[in-house]
């Protein structure tokens, strides 16, 4: 799909096509964009025609998450404590994407800090769902998957900590990989909970993930845990077919709590894979009960740590307290942030207090442990696993945003993969009445190739990423 828009956009003017897409931006309904960078965008369009450049991604336009750092564009998570803040610099991933040709169109929605699973803690308010305006993209990108399934952009980026990009990918009916920790610089990405997360494509079609992946993937000095190595390639060898491979199907994410609909969907999936030459067979990850709960205390006693430096001085507007450090600290914390974030700052600062620091924080960095050893013995025995990506389609707006913990549970098949560091995409396999459903495929540390190669022999024998919804 990329691959015809860039020859699109070298036969036709690059400059009518972004016009179009501004205009469909401006008229849409999804609340889906935070800030457009029109001005810049258009220039870099008219530069590109008047001289076309040949990289990769040259004059395709893309969308970013509010919290991947943009040099002169509003960069605020979503949060009022950061409206304002213009980073001066641009996020690794960025610097790659413009190296390499893309036009960026603007920012996209998020929950606050991209602590969410709804893309309803935005201080912009929801983003909505193409495929059904009352229901929510999922999120925490759903600003990002909801331009891309609206046709407002045809590819985004967003960063996934415990499913972010595979939960509005599912939910909005596209493609969406959270590459293995490590693969993806998150320097100039805002960190949330910085040992959980990474930045990943969300787009139509898994060869246009490859693509992406071949862009914004490989080593970066400033990320102290970026991965060392040669830069990977992903699109040589993915459409070679999975004759052969072996897929493990976790007990443990089938069955209670799950919808029959996406359990039939996800079931036919794996039996289109069986047709195209995988066998599959049973396993079990006998420690994912314990990984939501894991999972919270983790993410949450990184962020009360990582959210300290918000204090409306550093970054964004100061908003008009002068009395002492301490008044004006708490007075300036308490109007930025919104109740999600300060409930988790609450809950991560309680959990590495004196006192709780081994009951709760190091309990559950001894349970992620467990965790990832389940996955290394999965994989001495299979090549990926199989699974549903959420557990549910997408939920009405206004639904749970009420009941944290009904929230967090969704997260359930998500969150053990980022415990893990493991990557895994998420593909449309089907709808649950006229909700998309995603099939998740996770694949060994940096089994990438493998996981791309088995989506993309999934999508060429399947119509689900074909399926538009009707928009405006
Ligand atoms: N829903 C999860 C959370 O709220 C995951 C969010 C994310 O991946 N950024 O923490």
């Amino acid at each position: 799909m990329l691959s015809e828009l860039k020859a699109r956009l070298l036969a036709e003017s690059c400059e009518d096509y972004l016009c179009r897409l501004f205009e469909r931006i401006e008229k849409s309904s999804l609340n889906a964009f935070t800030t457009l960078a029109k001005v810049s965008a258009l220039n870099e369009a008219r530069q590109f025609d008047k001289n076309p450049c040949h990289g990769l991604l040259s004059g395709v336009p893309i969308a970013i998450k509010e919290c991947i750092s943009t040099n002169g564009i509003e960069t605020n998570c979503s949060s009022r404590i950061l409206r304002g803040y213009i980073p001066p610099y641009d996020a690794h991933v960025i610097e790659r994407l413009k190296a390499e040709g893309a036009i960026i169109v603007g920012k996209t929605n998020m929950d606050e800090f991209a602590m969410g699973t709804s893309t309803e803690t935005s201080c912009f308010g929801p983003t909505k769902n193409p495929w059904d305006q009352s229901c929510v993209p999922g999120g925490s990108s759903g600003g990002s998957a909801a331009v891309v399934a609206g046709g407002e952009a045809p590819c985004a980026l967003g960063s996934d900590t415990g499913g972010s990009v595979r939960c509005p990918a599912s939910f909005c009916g596209i493609v969406g990989l959270k590459p293995t920790y490590g693969l993806v610089s998150r320097y100039g990405l805002v960190a949330y909970a910085n040992s959980l997360e990474q930045i990943g494509p969300l787009t139509h079609t898994v060869e246009d993930t490859a693509l992406l992946m071949e862009v914004i993937s490989g080593h970066d000095g400033r990320d102290s845990t970026s991965a060392e190595g040669e830069r990977r390639s992903y699109l040589p060898g993915l459409k070679d077919g999975i004759a052969g491979l072996k897929i493990g199907i976790p007990k443990e994410y089938f069955g209670e709590g799950v919808n029959k609909d996406v359990e039939k969907a996800v079931w036919d999936g794996i039996h289109t894979l069986e047709s195209l030459g995988a066998s599959w067979q049973e396993v079990s990850l006998p420690h994912t009960r314990y990984a939501l709960a894991a999972y919270y205390v983790i993410a949450m006693s990184e962020a009360s740590s990582n959210l300290a430096r918000f204090d409306g001085l550093r970054y964004g507007s100061r908003q008009g307290e002068d009395k002492d450090w301490h008044t004006t600290f708490s007075a300036i914390r308490a109007k930025g942030f919104g109740p999600e974030v300060k409930r988790r700052i609450m809950l991560g600062t309680y959990a590495l207090s004196a006192g709780y620091y081994g009951r709760y924080y190091l309990k559950a960095l001894k349970v992620r442990t467990l965790i990832k050893e389940d996955f290394l013995r999965a994989f001495k025995e299979v090549d990926l696993l199989a699974s549903p990506t959420m557990p549910i389609p997408a939920f009405k707006i206004g639904e749970r945003i009420n009941d944290p913990l009904s929230l967090y549970m969704a997260d359930v098949f998500t969150v053990p993969i980022n415990l893990a560091g493991v990557p895994a995409i998420s593909v449309p396999c089907g709808f649950a009445g006229h909700l998309p459903v995603g099939l998740q495929l996770i694949g060994p540390h940096f089994g990438e190739a493998a996981v791309l190669k088995a989506a993309q022999a999934f999508e060429a024998a399947t119509p689900f990423h074909e399926a538009k919804p009707e928009v405006i």
